[in-house]
């Protein structure tokens, strides 16, 4: 049995939004997925806008060797002058011949490729079988048409798992996959938690090589990391797995949350569970703590941008004592953050989708001290003295599990502490 997922709020009504938005596409989820599987090479096949916003989001974000590239579109190709599988082919023969030491070969689609309706699955597909999966070739879209950063995530994993159907795995069966990319610290950290519960044969999704995993059935639980998997979850139901249901493990109570309802799922004990959660917990409480003087109080807005805006918000709420105004995602996927919108307080405005000049008229008139958004809006709102945070910021830092809980509070504390030394240095 999960534990019970106790709500302390009648759920406000959504409001629906559809206009224009201001959200990453799903390229750029690639800056952190490159990283993950240490062994992959992601080839976008788009145009030089693409080329130029992988670049500059991964030179703000990383120092690494690219493991990633584009295969740029000109304009004959998007004239349909020449035959697009071929040119791709002669990139990818480049490719190859100037890194072997690529194992799994994903190409991501974009606008441009999905406006001349490039037929990547079929590109994949005989690249695979040309190479005998050596390396192996996957592909899935990160289009800004059809999708936001995080959702290209979700298609990646979406696509190992159903390669996984098709190419078949190891005969070893997964117990339990925990889906969703987080940083390789909080990886080590949750597989320690969940070795000393007593778990055997779990495996992360992403892993950290391209290898597949092991045999998904109705054998394997799983459980979400990230908010943002539907797609994902899916692909893993489509198989006969069947999933945890559990908060995401943000800050203390999420994290607990979320490793409880693992443990009931596989019988731990409660003693058990007590015994491995005990010192971490305290840890994380302390180091959230020192910043709840910060927060308490404190009127937050978060724009939709990465979906895990309605458990950020419950994490400020409850564990921070912050005010939340509203809480905007791209998408809800309603029995996935079920859990997270029961624990808001009551009168939280929830909005899905966006209409963004409406938004930001709804934000100003509600005088934030704080407002979470993307990059593009955050300039603007820091011209006229509003105080905000880069939501992009809690998908590449390290945020989730016991021992993160203090750097996911300073990472909200952090703009409020230095508006307020300007404002002492001032007066
Ligand atoms: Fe722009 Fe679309 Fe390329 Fe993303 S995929 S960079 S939204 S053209």
């Amino acid at each position: 049995m999960n534990q019970p997922l106790v709500s302390c709020a009648t759920p406000s009504a959504t409001i629906r939004q559809r206009g224009q938005h201001e959200v990453f596409c799903g390229l750029t989820s690639i800056i952190w997925l490159h990283r993950k599987v240490q062994d992959a090479f992601f080839l976008v096949v788009g145009s030089r806008t693409c080329a130029h916003l992988i670049q500059s989001a991964a030179g703000v974000m990383i120092f690494s060797e690219p493991r990633f590239a584009t295969a740029i579109m000109e304009e004959r190709d998007l004239a349909g002058m020449v035959d697009m599988h071929d040119e791709l082919d002669r990139e990818v023969a480049r490719l190859l011949e100037r890194r072997p030491d690529i194992r799994m070969l994903v190409l991501v689609g974009s606008c441009p490729s999905e406006v001349i309706k490039f037929d990547l699955n079929r590109a994949a597909e005989r690249l695979d079988k040309r190479f005998g999966s050596k390396p192996r070739v996957l592909c899935y879209s990160g289009s800004g048409i059809e999708t936001t950063f995080t959702q290209g995530e979700d298609n990646f994993l979406a696509a190992l798992v159903q390669d996984q159907s098709v190419h078949g795995a190891s005969d070893k069966v997964a117990r339990l996959v925990v889906a969703g990319s987080v940083a390789d610290v909080v990886e080590d950290q949750f597989a320690r938690l969940l070795d000393e519960l007593g778990l055997e044969d779990f495996v992360f999704l992403p892993g950290r090589s391209s290898e597949r995993l092991p045999k998904i059935g109705p054998n394997t639980k799983f459980v979400l990391a990230q908010p943002y998997l539907g797609a994902t979850a899916a692909a893993l139901e489509s198989l006969g797995a069947s999933r945890i249901n559990a908060l995401f493990p943000l800050g203390e109570e999420g994290t607990t949350a979320w490793l409880k309802a693992i443990a009931d799922t596989f019988g731990v004990s409660p003693a058990r569970f007590a015994a491995v959660t005990e010192a971490p917990r305290r840890r994380a409480l302390e180091a959230t703590a020192h910043y709840r003087s910060a927060l308490a109080g404190k009127r937050i807005f978060l724009f939709p941008d990465s979906q895990m805006e309605p458990s950020l918000a419950r994490y400020l709420s409850r564990e921070l004592d912050a005010e939340i105004i509203e809480v905007g995602s791209p998408y809800l996927h309603r029995e996935h953050v079920a859990g997270e919108l029961a624990m808001l307080p009551p009168g939280v405005s929830i909005s899905e989708g966006q209409d963004v000049e409406i938004q930001i008229d709804r934000c100003r008139a509600a005088k934030p001290d704080l407002v979470v958004c993307g990059m593009g809006l955050a300039n603007p709102f820091e011209a006229e003295g509003i105080v905000t945070k880069w939501s992009i910021e809690f998908a590449f830092t390290p945020i989730q599990g016991y021992e993160q809980a203090g750097d996911l509070a300073e990472l909200f504390a952090r703009p409020l502490t230095r508006k307020a030394m300007i404002a002492g240095d001032r007066s």
